[in-house]
C-alpha cells in the first residue's frame, strides 16, 4: 500500500475513497429512505386515505340510518291504525257490552281474518276487566281467549289514556311482539281494550344480514328487534363510551350483554369475527320518535381498512421507488465525484512525480556537469603538465646560463634570460589561470560574456594539443568586442567540449581545419527576443553518421571507445545554453566534416 517514498499509493487513496467513503453515502442513504420514509408514507396516506374513506362511510351510514328508521316507522304506523278502527267498530263495542257466544264466535272470525290480513301476530279484544274475550288466534293452543292481560303495561296505560304501546314478550306464545292497545268506549264508559301484537320477524328477514348490523333497543337498553339473531333481547353494555340519543335507564339487569369491546374512538366496536380475529364496525344510533326507542346500525369498517391498505401500500410503493430513483441518482453523483477525484488524485500523483523526476534530473545533471568538467580537466591536465615542462625546462636552462653569463660578466646577456625567464613564467600563469577557472562551479549568475575572450581562452587550453596534432585555426570573428547574456566558465565549457570533439574527429585525417566564426543576426525571430549571436563550430573530421544526429544530445550517447569518451559532453552542453537562453545545434557540412551551432542571447555592452 505504501510505494517506494513511503507515500500513500494512489490505487490505495482511492480504494479508501471507495470503500469508505463515496460509496457507502448512497447506500446510506438508499437505507435511511426506506427504512423512515417507506413507513412513515405508508402511515400518512393510510390515515389520510382511511380519515376520508371513513367520512364517506360516515355519511353513507347516517343516510342509511334514516332509512332503516323510516322503514321500521312505516312497518310500525302500518299497523297502528287497526285497534284504533276496531275500537270505534259498533260491533266490538256490542261485543263488550254483551258478550254473546255468537257475537264472539262472529268476531273470532273477524279478528283472525284481519290478523292474517296484516301479517300480524295476534289481533284480540280484552273486557274492563282485562280478560281475553274473543282474540285472532281463538282455535290455536296458544290462543289469548280466556287469558287475562290486566297486567300487561300497554292495558292500563290503554284503559287510563285511551292508548297503549309497549314491546314485550308474549306471556303465552314466548314470540316477542309490539303490542298496540286502544280502550273501547261505549255509552261514556270505557268497556274493554283491542290489542293488536306486531312480531318483527318480517322486518328483520327484511334487513337479512349484509354489511350493516342492524338493531333497536327499547327505553331499557335491551334490544329487541336486529337482524342479528344471537343479539335479541341483550342489553346495551351499561358503561357506553358514546352518548345514545336514548339513555338506557338500567333496569336492564340481569340481562345477557352484547359481545362490544369498544376499540378506539368511541364509535368503533371490535366484534369478535368466527373466522378468527376481530372485525371492527362503525357504530351509529339515532333516537326513533316516541323517545323510547333507538335505532344502531353497525356497519363495517373493512373498506375503509382495505381503502387505507391500498392507500399505504401505494405510498410505500411510490416512495421505494422514489428512494431508488434518488438512490440511483446519488450513484451517479457519487461515480462522479469519485471519477472526478480518481482524476484529481492522478493529477496531483503525476505532478509530484514530475517534480521529483525534474529534480532528481536538476541533481544529476549538476553532478554529471562536474564531473564532466573533471573529467575533461584530468585530460587536459596531462596535455597541460606537458606544456608546463617545457618552459620548466626553458627556465631552468636561462637559469643556469645566467648565472654563467653573470660569472663572466655579460650583464646584457643575463638581463635578455631574465626576460625570457619572465615571459616563460606570465605563460605559465596564463595556463594555471585557465585550470582554475575551469575547475570553478558556475557562480549561477549571468552576466555580459566577451565571445572572443571566451573563444581565446578555450583555444588556450587546447593550444599545446592543436599544435601537436598540426589542425590549422581558421577564426572567422568581429573586430568589434561581441558581448553576449552568458557566464564565462559554463560558455568556456561548451566551447571546450565542442573544439574536443573537433580535434577527436579530426585525428588521423589529411586535413585538419577548425573553423570558429561568428555572425550577428541583427532581425531575429526566435524566441530570444532580442538581437542573437550565432557561433559555429566547424570542422574537417568524420562529420557525424546520419542515424546518429537525433542522439547526439543524449546522456551517455558516444561512438568513442570506452575510456575516451563519457557521451555527456554535448547533453551538457547543450543545457547550459539552453540555460543561458540559446540553443545548440549540430549539422554536417555538404564538403564534409560537422558543424555544431551556437545560438546565443547578445547583449550591446557590458553592463
Ligand atoms: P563524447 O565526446 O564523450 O563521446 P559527446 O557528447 O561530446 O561525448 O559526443 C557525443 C558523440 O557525438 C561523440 O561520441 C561523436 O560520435 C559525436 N560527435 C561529437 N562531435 C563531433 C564532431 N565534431 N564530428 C563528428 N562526431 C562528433
Amino acid at each position: 500500500m505504501f510505494d517506494r517514498n513511503g507515500t500513500f499509493s494512489v490505487t490505495a487513496r482511492l480504494a479508501a475513497l471507495l470503500t469508505g467513503t463515496v460509496l457507502a453515502r448512497p447506500r446510506r442513504l438508499l437505507l435511511a429512505l426506506l427504512l423512515l420514509g417507506v413507513p412513515v408514507a405508508a402511515a400518512l396516506a393510510a390515515g389520510w386515505s382511511a380519515g376520508l374513506a371513513e367520512a364517506d362511510l360516515r355519511e353513507r351510514v347516517a343516510a342509511q340510518l334514516a332509512l332503516f328508521d323510516a322503514n321500521l316507522r312505516a312497518e310500525l304506523e302500518r299497523h297502528a291504525a287497526v285497534p284504533l278502527a276496531l275500537a270505534r267498530d259498533g260491533e266490538v263495542a256490542a261485543l263488550l257490552t254483551d258478550p254473546t257466544p255468537e257475537r264472539i264466535a262472529r268476531m273470532n272470525d273477524k279478528l283472525s281474518g284481519i290478523a292474517q290480513a296484516l301479517d300480524a301476530s295476534a289481533l284480540y279484544i280484552m273486557n274492563s276487566a282485562g280478560l281475553t274475550l274473543t282474540a285472532s288466534n281463538w282455535d290455536s293452543p296458544n290462543g289469548f281467549v280466556g287469558q287475562n292481560f290486566a297486567y300487561r303495561p300497554y292495558f292500563q296505560r290503554a284503559m287510563d289514556q285511551g292508548e297503549g304501546h309497549h314491546f314485550a314478550l308474549g306471556t303465552t306464545s314466548f314470540v316477542p311482539g309490539y303490542y298496540t292497545a286502544h280502550r273501547v268506549v261505549a255509552e261514556n264508559r270505557t268497556v274493554g281494550v283491542v290489542v293488536l301484537k306486531v312480531a318483527f320477524d318480517r322486518l328483520e328477514r327484511a334487513w337479512a344480514p349484509g354489511q350493516e348490523k342492524l338493531l333497536v333497543s327499547d327505553r331499557d337498553g335491551v334490544v329487541f328487534i336486529t337482524n342479528v339473531p344471537e343479539w335479541r333481547y341483550r342489553a346495551l353494555p351499561r358503561q357506553l363510551p358514546i352518548a345514545l340519543p336514548v339513555r338506557p335507564d338500567g333496569s336492564s339487569e340481569g340481562m345477557d350483554v352484547l359481545p362490544w369491546a369498544f376499540a378506539g374512538a368511541a364509535d368503533r366496536i371490535a366484534l369478535a369475527d368466527p373466522a378468527g380475529g376481530e372485525r371492527r364496525f362503525l357504530l351509529a344510533s339515532i333516537a326513533m320518535p316516541g323517545g323510547d326507542w333507538t335505532l344502531h346500525s353497525l356497519t363495517s369498517l373493512d373498506p375503509v381498512t382495505a381503502r387505507a391498505q391500498g392507500a399505504g401500500l401505494l405510498a410505500a410503493a411510490l416512495t421505494a421507488l422514489a428512494a431508488m430513483a434518488v438512490h440511483a441518482l446519488a450513484l451517479r453523483r457519487a461515480a462522479l465525484a469519485e471519477r472526478l477525484a480518481l482524476e484529481e488524485a492522478t493529477r496531483l500523483e503525476l505532478e509530484r512525480r514530475v517534480a521529483e523526476a525534474t529534480a532528481e534530473l536538476r541533481a544529476t545533471e549538476n553532478e554529471l556537469t562536474q564531473a564532466a568538467k573533471l573529467a575533461a580537466l584530468g585530460q587536459m591536465s596531462a596535455g597541460i603538465a606537458h606544456e608546463i615542462n617545457q618552459p620548466l625546462a626553458a627556465l631552468r636552462s636561462f637559469a643556469d646560463n645566467a648565472v654563467v653569463l653573470l660569472d663572466r660578466g655579460r650583464l646584457d646577456a643575463v638581463r635578455g634570460n631574465l626576460a625570457e625567464i619572465a615571459e616563460l613564467t606570465d605563460r605559465m600563469a596564463a595556463i594555471t589561470r585557465q585550470l582554475k577557472g575551469f575547475a570553478r562551479r558556475a557562480s549561477g549568475t549571468l552576466g555580459p560574456v566577451s565571445i572572443q575572450g571566451s573563444v581565446a581562452q578555450a583555444l588556450a587550453l587546447f593550444e599545446a594539443r592543436l599544435r601537436r596534432e598540426e589542425v590549422e585555426v581558421v577564426l572567422d570573428l568581429p573586430d568589434s568586442p561581441l558581448w553576449v547574456v552568458g557566464e564565462d566558465v559554463r560558455l568556456q565549457q561548451v566551447l571546450v567540449n565542442l573544439i574536443g570533439n573537433a580535434a577527436d574527429a579530426m585525428r588521423g585525417r589529411p586535413l585538419r581545419r577548425l573553423t570558429i566564426a561568428a555572425r550577428v543576426d541583427a532581425s531575429p525571430t526566435t524566441a530570444t527576443g532580442g538581437p542573437d549571436l550565432w557561433l559555429s563550430v566547424a570542422d574537417s573530421g568524420t562529420g557525424i553518421a546520419a542515424a546518429d544526429l537525433p542522439r547526439l544530445f543524449v546522456p551517455f550517447f558516444t561512438t568513442k571507445e570506452a575510456g575516451d569518451g563519457l557521451g555527456l559532453g554535448l547533453s551538457i552542453s547543450h543545457g547550459i545554453v539552453e540555460d543561458l537562453g540559446g540553443s545548440l545545434t549540430a549539422a554536417n557540412q555538404p564538403d564534409g566534416g560537422a558543424v555544431f551551432t551556437l545560438r546565443l542571447k547578445l547583449v550591446d555592452q557590458p553592463l
